[in-house]
């Protein structure tokens, strides 16, 4: 606002008189400002240091979180809901996540895994350049659902064995399977939510799909075939076999001259009513865990079967049945150098299985193709699940969302891929 013609001559007039009278003073000042300037800047950059240990000792990841925060910014969310459309298929594959647990927080572990929508999942992998350049490599998956760590056990039974209780009211089988690193929740999934100790085995899968059946039996149509309900539960571990109805009692699997798989002996107890599924349902998980630490417990390196069979009353003719297993975790598959021969045995028993199981799943998706049944205990006494048209099932891959699990979750997350993925590509060429 004030004019620069009549302010400038006496200004220019002041400097060039100090310039003149003190040129001594004013180098005296240019160095002590530098001075300054220079000490402004160390207490910057300490200041800065500081934080950055500070958050260094408080969130040892802050590099990588701050780059997955990023990432997820330029994600658009929209997670499966509860109305979603359900996909009447074959074979389903499918991803949960559970929330990171207590342990994975007090380590302050990242959660490296993002569900932006109802079918992808990315897993932010925390990487390090040989220079140390910190980066993150972001994996992209597509399933047929992928439900997040707010999702519950009735919306993951909705869109996942729900729709195969039909199946076994119209002649075939189903199946169900839990996949994952041990801690992942498939014993969560399957069994029924924990609180603390104490396990809901209503709101485990064997437990809807058991309440489902008992409902289905009532529906007009279903009433007047005279069904009778049966279950058993039991467990493979390695070779063996054992009954979870009768106090771990060992069975024998027999396959006759017709490639007729039994196991000799199962328990079989006849239900009338769902609280009866309840209770056996809670005698066998109880049996599968008793006398074990949770930390290096058996039942992670056993496959657990639970079905409910339907027959005709008065028939031992099967007319449907539901196979609903919580598999032994796939990280023992890899238990191999350090540890003692059993171990090592178990290892290789439960990959073994597990790439058995893999490759039945996909002779079942492609029609007529060699079933290799015999590849493993597991998929020889599931044999005739994997055989007919009308038979269907399920994978539910489980993950934990931790960064020190991120090597196990992309394991299993590939596992899941193939068994869908070859199904994919001969639909296409058939
Ligand atoms: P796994 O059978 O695969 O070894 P669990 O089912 O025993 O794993 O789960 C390990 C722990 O994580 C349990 O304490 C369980 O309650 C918890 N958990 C698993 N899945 C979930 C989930 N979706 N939400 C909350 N807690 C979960
Ligand atoms: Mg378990």
């Amino acid at each position: 606002p004030k004019s620069p013609t009549s302010k400038k001559p006496p200004k220019i007039k002041r400097e060039s008189m100090f310039d003149y009278k003190s040129e001594a003073a004013r180098k005296v000042e240019l160095i002590a400002r530098g001075r300054e300037e220079r000490r402004q800047k160390q207490a910057d950059e300490r200041a800065i240091r500081d934080q950055m240990s500070h958050m260094e000792q408080n969130n040892p990841h802050w590099e990588f979180e701050q780059m997955i925060n990023e990432y997820k910014s330029t994600l658009d969310f929209r997670p499966l809901r509860e109305n979603d459309a359900v996909i009447e298929n074959q074979i389903t594959v499918c991803v949960r996540k559970r929330p990171l647990n207590e342990k994975e927080i007090s380590r302050r572990e990242l959660d490296v895994v993002s569900v932006p929508t109802k079918n992808q999942l990315v897993v932010h992998e925390p990487k390090q350049k040989v220079d140390l350049t910190k980066y993150l490599e972001n994996q992209h998956f597509r399933f047929d659902y992928v439900f997040d760590e707010s999702c519950t056990n009735d919306l993951v039974y909705k869109f996942t064995a729900r729709p195969l209780v039909k199946t076994i009211f119209e002649g075939g089988m189903a199946t169900c399977f839990a996949y994952g690193q041990t801690g992942s929740g498939k014993t969560h999934t399957m069994g029924g939510e924990f609180r603390g100790k104490q396990q809901n085995f209503k709101n485990g899968i064997y437990g809807l799909v058991a309440q489902d059946v008992f409902r289905y039996l009532t529906h007009p149509k279903y009433a007047k075939m005279n069904y009778s309900v049966s279950a058993s539960f039991f467990e493979i571990y390695g070779k063996l076999v054992f009954d979870l109805l009768a106090k771990k009692q060992r069975l024998r699997v027999l396959e006759d001259g017709k490639q007729q798989v039994q196991v000799v002996g199962l328990t079989e107890k006849v239900v009338n009513k769902v609280d009866h599924v309840f209770e056996l349902i809670q005698k066998g998980s109880l049996e599968r865990t008793s006398g074990q630490t949770s930390a290096n417990s058996n039942s992670s390196r056993s496959h657990a079967v639970f079905q409910i069979i339907l027959r005709r009353s008065g028939s031992r003719q099967i007319e449907g049945k539901f196979s609903l297993i919580d598999l032994a975790g796939n990280e023992r598959g890899a238990d191999n150098s350090k540890s003692n021969r059993q171990t090592r045995i178990e290892g290789a028993d439960i990959n073994k299985s597990l790439l058995a199981l893999k490759e039945c799943i996909r002779a079942l998706g492609r029609k007529g193709a060699h079933l290799p049944f015999r590849g493993s205990k597991l998929t020889q006494v599931l044999r005739d699940s994997f055989i007919g048209e009308k038979s269907r099932t399920c994978m539910i891959a489980l993950i934990s969302p931790g960064n020190y699990s991120v090597d196990h979750s992309l394991n299993t997350l590939r596992y899941a891929d193939r068994v869908k993925e070859l199904i994919a590509n001969d639909s296409l060429e058939m």
